[in-house]
């Protein structure tokens, strides 16, 4: 990869963390050494200076004018190889960003700053390869002359017999107590060899050691599902699987055999998890497996660790690395197996900044690109995984029971029960019947998690007599009301306002706050069950480092009886004595005006449903609702993902939504709202007139008009699936053309946009 050119004509192109459509052309100053491309560099931006990444090295700066010198070269090697260079490509051009914005998202932060940590290379000394047999230390001792050459031998020794194969030069010249002209004749007569690798500060492996593991087999379907996976990493052939199983049929333990192949054909992995602070057991037990061989990022890390770990996985010291979103683009080579664990998790699309994308259809591309094998697993499939699986881009493998833990019994779906809330009084978030399965599960301590998907106390706070509601005055929507502090509180930006008994438009002392959050909930249990131990679980009580951690353990060994909580419960646990399941409101985020509510609901349910009775204990849900005839609901209820799947496509085909039509979001963002809605009619124009055969769509006022002072306007744009490319190219030139926009205005692209309004 590193071009030889004469220095003193040598010009690099240079890509910034920002979302500039060009690279930038600067001279490399005769005598700088390190600038490829791939590796970082400092140079001058306006009247700052800032860290980029050399895109392209060319000899000449013709049409460019005047070029400036770059003032810094930051990497020994290339920090982006030529593989994840390849990705950035795809990925730029696929969602509509520039290089650096990718950039951005791949290195660990520290390695863009304008004040940027270098790396270094050093050098390390092993022996030549003919000298690695076990008698090379006693015939060297009779073939070398000096006392020095000896003891630089007898130390080297001694550093292989501990186990490091390779020290640093300084280290080992002054434990033999020798001199660099000793170690150069040694190296002149074919002893010793130098290498030249990476710095990387020490210590920063987490010992985690391989754990006892119990014997198991696979159980049929689970040895079909890797019999095929294994085929395909054995051909060393790209392929996708779509690996469909309920929570608990054993899909992890496929995905480690899977990775065991991978590993012992001398190749690497990456395993993607949804939120991992949500998903400890599944780290454990991949650590355990694994061991120190596996590297894990996680929200409790330093940027300093992130950067070590970073610097460990390019310097091939791991086998694998598991990770939410941004480990699709670690820096691993020879990469073997890439596993999307619950792929339709909303988590694995960023949304800001740039780039916008889903981390599964990442991970599928870069298999692609190394003939390496895809697994995307998950107990309710999006539709566009169902879809590429039905039309056969995807092999589907499916795991159709749930794993069974000894030989006679098999551990059976949860029964489901539909409760009606209709025409019952809601002066507590409990029916009848929910209460009396947890009183029955209190008497049999056995465990109950309760699923309420809005937290605060009372969300709705409103003036009973002339509907009034207050308002954040940063953003269009109604604050929340939390009981701790008696504050209302904005969930878009956390600004807090006492809550006032008076109406602000009538001036009645009439404000009263209705609906139900977690918190409410909580105080209902307590109310209800005064000896229960009860941990509530939302973003209130665990914004503090490892606080998940800490509830779920306290839940997990069972120092309490009710876990209540948000999304949160629903995620991949796997409690041995959970036997109900409650959802408390099964409305919430069925009536938002988004063609995936319906999908978003089903996975919901289905999700929380399957942490009941994942063990011997058989387990029971309750879904309370004001909508029983929902068909969503009656899918859920009968774990039928077939047939709601199939209605689903079929109404999405009419529709021309996806997967059978691609879209793309455009986000107009600024603080006067004539400008937003000025530059959103121009730039929506345009585009009507670049994307022929696209359906344009808007601008419309977004559905909360305002979001931390910020106006926001939406344009959407829909198009059918061949005709994806000229779209995206389409918004290119519209983006390109526009010019500058309106002070502190901003254009958002987002190509398969999930979740907007
Ligand atoms: P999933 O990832 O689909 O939720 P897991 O792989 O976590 O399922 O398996 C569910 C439970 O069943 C785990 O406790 C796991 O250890 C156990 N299990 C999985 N496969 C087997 C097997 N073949 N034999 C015995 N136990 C198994
Ligand atoms: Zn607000
Ligand atoms: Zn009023």
């Amino acid at each position: 990869m590193r071009l030889l050119l004469k220095p003193d004509r040598m010009f690099a192109e240079v890509a910034f963390p920002l979302p500039l459509p060009k690279p930038f052309i600067y001279r490399v100053p005769p005598g700088m050494s390190g600038v490829s491309v791939g590796s970082r560099v400092l140079a001058p931006f306006g009247p700052r200076r800032m860290t980029g990444v050399v895109t392209a090295l060319r000899q000449d700066a013709a049409g460019v004018g005047q070029t400036k010198d770059l003032l810094a070269s930051l990497d020994a090697l290339p920090s982006v190889s030529a593989e994840l260079f390849d990705l950035v490509r795809w990925m730029a051009d696929y969602y509509v960003c520039s290089w650096g914005e990718v950039f951005r998202v791949m290195m660990p932060a520290g390695m863009l700053s304008a004040n940027p940590a270098r790396t270094r290379v050093e050098r390390r000394i092993r022996f030549a390869p003919a000298w690695r047999h076990e008698k090379a230390v006693d015939v060297l001792r009779t073939e070398l002359r000096g006392p020095r050459q000896i003891a630089v031998i007898e130390s080297l020794a001694g550093y292989v017999a501990e186990g490091l194969q390779e020290p640093r030069q300084a280290d080992l010249l002054a434990r033999a107590g020798a001199a660099s002209p000793t170690l150069r004749s040694l190296v002149q007569r074919g002893v010793l060899e130098i290498v030249e690798a990476e710095a990387i500060r020490a210590g920063v492996i987490d010992a985690g050691e391989a754990g006892a593991l119990p014997e198991r087999t696979l159980h049929p379907a689970q040895a079909d599902a890797l019999h095929a996976v294994s085929a395909c990493i054995d051909a060393k052939r790209f392929h996708t699987f779509l690996l469909h199983g309920v929570t608990g049929s054993g899909k992890t333990e496929v995905y480690i055999e899977a990775l065991k192949q991978t590993i012992r054909r001398g190749r690497t992995g990456i395993v993607l998890v949804p939120e991992i602070a949500l998903t400890p057991q599944i780290v454990r037990r991949f650590r355990a497996h694994f061991g120190s061989r596996i590297a894990v990022f996680h929200s409790g890390m330093s940027a300093g660790e992130r950067f070590d770990t970073w610097l460990l996985l390019r310097a091939g010291r791991f086998d694998a690395v598991v990770g939410p979103r941004s480990a699709v683009l670690a820096p691993l080579s020879n990469l073997g197996l890439l596993v999307v664990d619950e792929e339709h998790g909303q988590s694995y699309k960023q949304q800001n900044p740039a780039p916008r994308y889903h981390a599964r259809d990442v991970a599928v591309m870069r298999a692609r690109m190394n003939e390496a094998v895809c697994i995307l697993g998950s107990a309710t499939p999006s539709l566009e995984s169902h879809y590429n699986a039905q039309r056969g881009k995807y092999t589907f493998l499916s795991l159709p029971e749930r794993a069974r833990r000894s030989a006679d019994k098999p551990v059976s779906l949860p029964d489901v029960r539909i409760i009606d809330l209709r025409g019952t009084a809601s002066s507590t978030s409990l029916s009848p019947w929910l209460e009396d399965a947890i009183g029955q599960r209190l008497a049999r301590s056995e465990q109950v998690i309760l699923l309420q998907n809005r937290r605060g106390y009372a969300p709705l706070p409103e003036c009973v007599r002339c509907g009034w509601s207050p308002e954040c005055e940063d953003c269009s929507i109604t604050m929340v009301f939390h009981k701790s502090g008696y504050r209302l509180r904005c969930h878009y930006c956390g600004r807090t306002a006492p809550l006032r008994e008076h109406c602000a438009n009538c001036g009645e002392a009439s404000i009263e706050a209705f609906g139900t959050g977690t918190q409410r909930v909580e105080e209902d249990l307590e109310t209800r069950f005064p000896e229960a131990r009860i941990v509530r679980m939302d973003l209130d009580t665990t914004s503090a480092k490892d606080a998940h951690e800490v509830l779920l353990r306290r839940f997990e060994e069972g120092h309490a009886d009710i876990l209540v909580g948000t999304q949160m419960v629903a995620k991949g646990f796997d409690f041995e004595r959970v036997t109900l399941v409650g959802v408390i409101n099964a409305d919430i985020g069925l009536l938002l005006p988004d063609f995936r509510a319906e999908e978003r609901a089903y996975q919901l349910l289905s999700q929380v449903a399957g942490r009941a009775g994942r063990a011997s204990l058989p387990g029971e849900v309750v879904i309370q609702t004001r909508n029983p005839d929902r068909p969503v609901l009656r899918y859920a209820r009968d774990h039928d993902y077939e047939t709601f799947a199939a209605r689903q496509l079929a109404e999405r085909r009419a529709l021309c939504y996806p997967p059978f039509g691609r879209m793309a979001g455009i986000a107009f963002r600024g603080p006067r709202a004539r400008d937003v809605a000025d530059l959103a009619r121009r730039w929506t124009d345009a585009l009507r007139k670049e994307a022929a055969g696209a359906q344009v769509m808007g601008p419309e006022e977004a559905f909360i008009s305002r979001v931390k002072k910020q106006y926001r306007y939406h344009s959407m744009v829909k198009c059918r699936r061949g005709d994806r490319i000229s779209l995206q190219k389409a918004l290119r030139t519209v983006e390109e053309g526009m010019g500058s926009l309106p002070a502190g205005c901003r254009v958002n692209i987002d190509i398969d946009p999930v979740g907007f309004f």
